[in-house]
């Protein structure tokens, strides 16, 4: 299947098709009814919410002859003829790629030209936002005197970036997010129409994932239809967004407030494993922390939160668990994470420390301070940097040294130590002999670190990597002992 085509199927052809945005089509329609139709409009709001889709059905409205409480009637000559997308009479611009003064000068130039077969010609300019400010300067003198067969609707995801003396022409409209709600029941009519089997649950996790675009929501349904094998269902949704599992939040939050730091370790270590998205997983978090919120502090708390009712009892019994700060201060660690996560090489050492810094009560400043840590740590790899030293090594001809070393490749970076495992007694010495040298070619990387040579050569498990990692950072407050976790102080 193809990737648009439920929402293009799905296209809203009426007003009263329209979800999401009644407080617009109402005005519109009003408008058209009683014959007060404006010559420029802006339409506001976020991507895929219906902009150019009511505007198509706008443009038929104005035109149609025998309009039926201002909606068109789909039926009379005009009505036929502009349901092809390429007649004349509607002319869409796509402000992105025709940004240029003279692509709007050659627009002037045929805007004296009479509709054809209608009574109005309609512009759509898309991303208007996007023209340069001699294009915005032409389309103003435009705006200034409109012939009257003519009606501009300017459609942008950022009105703020338009010149006021444009904003002051036009008749403006603010598109709302569609809610999880309206998102859900228009999944199940496509659904019901496309003879597509489905779980309840699987429907809202779609219209969630949609973040109240019509357009995205459908795109995201398009995938997972062509993901399911029969049936669609909520594992199966979760599958193709990597999205989490409530019981999952649950359950994680459950551990930060019994500060059970060896489960928290166990349990990142699992998600890790399985997979999933960290990055998703710490926006999921933040999420999760405001949801909380909500379920303190507002009465009617599901109208805003939608969950399934199941899901909601358990939400409200974890929210009585923390106190409004302290979900504030997970909220803002969390949702304060993205950048460092987007960088780092080892986001699970990132979580790692983002659940220790919140159960510890770290102050935000002192969260961010301990993530650029980690996000040093995880950036880092040891081999690379051995490369380079193996090559400073070659270099300076300190052939012997340079001979031992290239042999090795189990180095590890733990804190401020830089670890080279060996097990072989002859290379112990010449290894000792030579950690002045192999401390000047960390240096020379712009490394401070210092060499630690273990004969053991024990490989350790990214776990208790991460357990020096973290006690380096935390310091005091953690007490570890022989790799495994002791407590929090
Ligand atoms: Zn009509």
């Amino acid at each position: 299947m193809e990737n648009t085509a439920l929402y293009r199927k799905y296209r809203p052809q009426t007003f009263e098709e329209v979800i999401g945005q009644e407080h617009i089509t109402r005005a519109l329609q009003n408008q058209i009814a009683s014959g007060k139709i404006g010559h420029a409009y802006l339409f506001t709001g976020s991507r895929g919410i219906g902009k150019t889709s009511i505007a198509r059905i706008f443009a038929r409205a104005v035109n149609c002859e025998n309009s039926q409480n201002g909606s068109p009637c789909g039926k009379c000559s005009a009505c036929t003829r502009l349901q092809n997308e390429s007649d004349i009479n509607i002319i869409e611009i796509d402000a992105a790629s025709n940004n240029r003064v003279d692509d709007i000068r050659e627009l002037r130039e045929k805007v004296k030209f009479m509709p054809v077969g209608t009574k109005y010609k309609v512009y759509i300019i898309d991303e208007v936002h996007m023209l340069s400010d001699s294009a915005f300067n032409a389309l103003l003198k435009t705006l200034e005197e409109p012939p009257s067969h003519v009606i501009f609707i300017l459609a942008t995801t950022e009105a703020h970036k338009l010149p006021a003396t444009i904003l002051s022409r036009c008749i403006r409209f603010d598109f709302r997010l569609v809610s999880v709600k309206d998102l859900t029941r228009l999944l199940q009519k496509v659904f019901d129409s496309e003879q597509i089997d489905y779980d309840e649950d699987a429907l809202r996790q779609i219209a969630v994932a949609g973040e109240g675009s019509v357009r995205d929501t459908l795109s995201i349904a398009d995938c997972i239809v062509a993901y399911a094998d029969g049936k669609v269902t909520k594992e199966g949704v979760m599958k193709v967004l990597g999205s989490t599992d409530y019981d999952l939040l649950v359950k994680f939050f459950g551990l930060l407030h019994d500060k059970d730091v060896g489960g928290v370790l166990e349990f990142v270590s699992e998600v890790d494993n399985s997979g999933k998205n960290m990055s998703v997983l710490v926006k999921e978090l933040s999420r999760h922390a405001r949801n909380l919120l909500i379920c303190r502090s507002c009465r009617q708390a599901n109208d805003i939160l939608n969950l399934p009712d199941d899901v909601f009892e358990k939400y409200m019994a974890q929210s009585d668990l923390f106190d409004e700060r302290t979900l504030i201060s997970y909220m803002q660690a969390f949702g304060g994470a993205e950048n460092e996560l987007r960088y780092t090489l080892s986001p699970r050492l990132l979580l790692e420390t983002l659940a220790l810094s919140v159960m510890t009560g770290s102050s935000g400043e002192d969260v961010k301070k301990k993530l650029k840590i980690a996000a040093q740590m995880g950036s880092i790899s040891p081999r690379t940097v051995w490369g380079k030293v193996v090559l400073y090594l070659k270099e300076r001809r300190l052939i012997a040294l340079h001979v031992a070393c290239g042999d090795i490749t189990d180095v590890a970076i733990s804190g401020n130590d830089f670890i080279i495992n060996i097990d072989d007694g002859m290379m112990l010495n010449l290894m000792r002999e030579g950690r002045r040298e192999i401390e000047s070619a960390l240096r020379w990387q712009g490394l401070e670190l210092n060499v630690v040579i273990n004969t053991k050569n024990i490989i350790k498990s990214p776990c208790e990597q991460d357990v020096e990692k973290l006690q380096k950072i935390f310091g005091e407050v953690l007490t570890i002992k022989g790799g495994k976790f002791n407590g929090i102080q």
